[in-house]
């Protein structure tokens, strides 16, 4: 299996005059800009300094923001179709108004107001109308959206979702011959890959029949981002295996369960933004999200809980004090560990790791 390097593969669709619109995490219909022809590239944290960002930012603000808005105000050749703001969190929500009215720029910004909270009858109805306002607001500049290409995206999506339950499944029962770093690495590529590229990307994972017996140390991870690649290759060099995720950047785009073929795109994606796991972004409630982590452990046979907290990340610290209090009464051992998306891992974070593992693995022995 090998994974196209984001930075090469968006290159090449753009100069294969591919429109590529710029998106901010997290939420949103992306089989409605697969329908217009547009490939969204997903902004959550690109390499590189931040040079122009903090002039305009807060210095309490996360990381993700800070790096997503240098992204921007280097006004990449490659975006060309604007960019996208999901109402993620209200840093992101300031940020769009930022960009869009006090920073200026010359790309059409959309923004996303997804709905919080609960499922209702109001909110799935609100949730249909900010679709359809999305669509209106595309089509003014390109031009009608075509409702067989749109089925299409659908179609797609759905068997990215099937293919990627499937998947999850076998990750959780050892069926899934592959490293942390293939594993994350296969799980964002469709952050910035066209549908029909990455459902091929998907088909070349091998799903073995029997369980793959293995002695190592299993782990759930929790928040918006998976560790990065320096600490994903840590583990593996520890014989860690990450057995399941509750990442934003992850399993919470993905529907908790199986869903059924499209039929109406607008009832789909509606039918699928309500079925996917409770996350600190959409206000579920803490317990929604203490069962939902409990389950997640109970059936992966996770021994312990990373949690990868992006610094001042308001939604996830909010809900983690009361997650960790919920899991550790449970008796389930946590690992917290912050991180700035700056590369390299030190020497102190190692040793935690280190430490965290050991307690893990003499659990198991004692
Ligand atoms: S990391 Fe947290 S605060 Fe930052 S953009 Fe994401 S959800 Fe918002």
């Amino acid at each position: 299996m090998i994974i196209p390097n984001r930075s090469e593969y968006l290159k090449q669709q753009a100069r294969n005059g591919q429109k590529i619109m710029g998106v901010l995490p997290a939420l949103y219909p992306r089989e409605l800009l697969w329908a217009f022809d547009i490939l969204p590239a997903e902004i959550w944290d690109p390499p590189g300094d931040i040079l122009q960002a903090n002039a305009h930012l807060q210095t309490t603000i996360c990381p993700v923001v800070k790096q997503g808005l240098e992204f921007i105000l280097k006004d990449p050749e490659i975006v060309t179709a604007g960019y996208l703001f999901p109402h993620t969190c209200d840093s992101l929500q300031n940020l769009a108004t930022q960009v869009k009215d006090l920073i200026g720029i010359s790309a059409p910004v959309y923004t996303f107001y997804n709905p919080k909270g609960a499922f209702r009858q109001a909110t799935r109805n609100y949730y249909q109308d900010v679709l359809r306002e999305l669509q209106t607001t595309l089509e003014q500049l390109h031009g009608p959206c075509d409702p067989e290409k749109l089925q299409t995206a659908c179609q797609l999506g759905f068997k990215i979702d099937t293919r990627w339950n499937e998947l999850q499944k076998a990750w959780m029962s050892d069926q899934l011959p592959v490293t942390n770093q293939e594993y994350f690495g296969l799980m964002r590529a469709l952050e910035y890959m066209q549908p029909a590229d990455y459902l091929e990307l998907l088909d070349q994972v091998t799903v073995q029949d029997q369980t793959v017996i293995r002695n190592d140390t299993r782990l759930l991870v929790s928040g918006i981002l998976p560790p990065d690649i320096e600490t994903l290759s840590f583990l593996d060099e520890l014989k860690v295996r990450i057995v399941a995720d509750d990442l934003l950047a992850g399993s919470r785009r993905i529907p908790i369960v199986c869903m059924d073929p499209p039929y109406d795109p607008m009832e789909h994606l509606t039918d699928r933004f309500f079925m996917l796991p409770p996350c600190s972004t959409r206000a579920n409630s803490l317990a929604e999200r203490s069962h939902y982590l409990k389950t997640l452990i109970a059936k992966s046979d996770a021994q312990g809980v990373l949690f990868n907290i992006v610094k001042f990340c308001e939604p996830e610290l909010f809900d983690h004090q009361f997650l960790v209090k919920s899991l550790k009464s449970a008796g389930l051992p946590l690992l917290n560990l912050e991180t700035e998306l700056q590369p390299g891992l030190s020497g102190q974070t190692k040793t935690r790791i280190e430490a965290f593992i050991e307690m893990l693995d003499d659990q198991v022995t004692a």
